[in-house]
């Protein structure tokens, strides 16, 4: 149950149960297609009700005798895990352009981060400290331990489907529990291949069950009505978050949401504008804008707003698109046809609605998923554009005038991911910074991901956060022991 894919030979292609390979229950598949070309790449088992809960037995049985390994062993698994990743980083790389269509570059990039969070929770999960006091009125003793939350299903989407993987199974593993992994039905090749990779690396059968299924939905709301189930850890749209924690309701499981975000990118006119434009291009093309983090509109104050946009659409203009396995790519096409079509439709609204088009603004005439770099200047505060999640390589802009004014208008949303702020005035960053509703900032920088960093948002953007201690306390449950001395 393997395909050679390019360069990479040996990709699974089946679901990974128990520690074998196997064609769904009812032989249902998916058709992987490669982004650049429109052409399928791969086919892969697709996942059943029957499957789903099949995955969930095998990660409930795998779970005492995991959770009974001492915190050191299950680090050292982790541990072999990155050097393993890290090895064959071009393998991992290569299969993320194939199936997602982003440039080498940040697959690359993609991949060093991903491998990250297996060491940086190897290191976390001795790190696993409970605490004791006397309670105040009675001189008993207050002792407090962490246990491990039991069966986790992960359900990542396509855009990093290496490192949202890795998110979600590095401190579940580190805290002593088992998991399920649902990716995305457009990317489920790295996914498949990170579950051999981690069999290599010591994880027993069972601990790390991986089911692709196009048939999300009902598996998921089928796995999520098993009471063996404790956890859900979603990355995805905030539309499906709402669904998914309404199914998680009936059981009362556990949820840690990273959901979707409409990032400000706040200019002020004292800002070095050289490392603005450098941190407007990190945010907004890494990933081909295919980011929940990614800048979603920009606010440049008066003074500057005309500059800063000349000098934006110079930057995005320039960039040379093509298939991500040339190395001389610099943007890859988008996803899949749906989601070109949600980049240019509000791209057109905001011109028929007077935005200036400052470049880019159409698909290349070639096959492939491509969408041009695209700058708006001017753009009408009603503008769809301004307001939904764009997910694709185009720089909304506006201009505005005082410190009150652009903090409202970056707070004038459901979402509440990150912001990024630059001024050379550091007090007026941070009162901004504090001031915006966001899980994260980045002041004077264009990324903020850190596998040691607490990643996540507030309002619709999420629940919990990922990466740092707090990844690992999302696998753990508190337990209080009242002890008579
Ligand atoms: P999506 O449509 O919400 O899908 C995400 C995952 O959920 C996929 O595995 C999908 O499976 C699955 N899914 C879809 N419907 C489901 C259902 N009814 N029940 C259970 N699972 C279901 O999101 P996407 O388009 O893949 O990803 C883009 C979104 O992710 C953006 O909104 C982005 O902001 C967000 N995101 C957030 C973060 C963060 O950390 N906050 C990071 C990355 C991305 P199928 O593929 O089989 O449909």
């Amino acid at each position: 149950m393997s395909q050679t894919i390019g360069e990479v030979t040996g990709v699974p292609t089946g679901l990974c149960i128990g520690g074998h390979w196997r064609d769904a229950s009812d032989g249902a598949t998916i058709k992987v297609l490669d982004p650049a070309t429109e052409e399928p790449i791969a086919t892969v088992a697709s996942g059943s009700i029957e499957d789903g809960i099949d995955a969930v037995a095998s990660a409930y049985e795998a779970g005492p005798a995991w959770a009974a390994r001492p915190p050191r062993e299950r680090s050292e698994i982790l541990r072999a895990a990155f050097e393993l990743i890290t090895e064959r980083s071009s393998a991992v790389a290569e299969l993320m352009v194939r199936e997602n269509g982003k440039t080498l570059a940040d697959a690359r990039g993609e991949v060093t981060y991903a491998a990250e969070f297996f060491r940086w929770f190897a290191e976390e999960g001795v790190r696993n400290h409970g605490w004791i006091s006397t309670a105040p009125s009675s001189g008993n003793r207050i002792v407090v331990t962490h246990q491990p939350i039991g069966v986790s299903v992960l359900i990542t989407p396509w855009n990093f489907p290496a490192a949202m993987a890795t998110r979600k199974i590095a401190p579940a593993l580190a805290a002593g529990c088992t998991v399920v992994l649902k990716p995305a039905s457009e990317t489920p090749l790295t996914a498949l291949y990170i579950a051999d990779l981690l069999a290599e690396a010591g994880v027993p059968p069972g601990v790390v069950n991986v089911m692709p299924s196009s048939r999300s939905g009902p598996v998921i709301a089928a796995m999520l009505d098993d009471p063996r189930v404790r956890k859900l850890s979603f990355t995805g749209s905030t539309e499906i978050g709402r669904v998914l924690l309404a199914e998680a309701a009936r059981t009362v499981v556990d949820c840690s949401m990273e959901l979707g975000g409409n990032a400000p990118f706040v200019v002020f006119a004292d800002a070095d504008l050289d490392a603005a434009i450098e941190g407007a291009m990190v945010a907004k093309m890494r990933n081909g804008g295919e980011a929940c983090t990614a800048a979603n509109r920009f606010y440049a104050e008066a003074p500057v707003a005309k500059e800063f946009s000349a000098r934006l659409a110079e930057a995005m203009g320039s960039l040379r698109i093509g298939p991500g396995l040339d190395e001389t790519s610099q943007v890859g096409p988008l996803v899949n046809a749906a989601s070109r079509d949600s980049v240019a439709g509000p791209v057109d609204g905001a011109v028929d609605a007077g935005a200036e088009l400052l470049a880019g603004g159409a698909s290349p005439d070639r096959p492939g998923f491509f969408y041009e770099p695209t700058v708006l200047g001017a753009v009408p505060p009603e503008a769809e554009v301004l307001h939904d999640e764009i997910f694709g390589p185009v720089a909304p802009i506006v201009a505005f005038d005082t410190d009150d004014e652009v903090v409202a208008k970056a707070n004038d949303t459901e979402y509440g991911l990150i912001a990024y702020v630059y001024t050379k005035d550091l007090a007026r960053g941070l009162a901004v910074s504090e001031a915006i509703e966001a899980g994260m900032v980045g002041l004077n920088r264009g990324i903020v991901s850190d596998p040691a960093a607490p990643f996540g948002g507030v309002k619709q953007s999420g629940v919990g956060r990922e990466g740092a201690h707090d990844g690992l306390m999302a696998f753990l449950e508190t337990k209080y022991i009242a002890t008579g001395w």
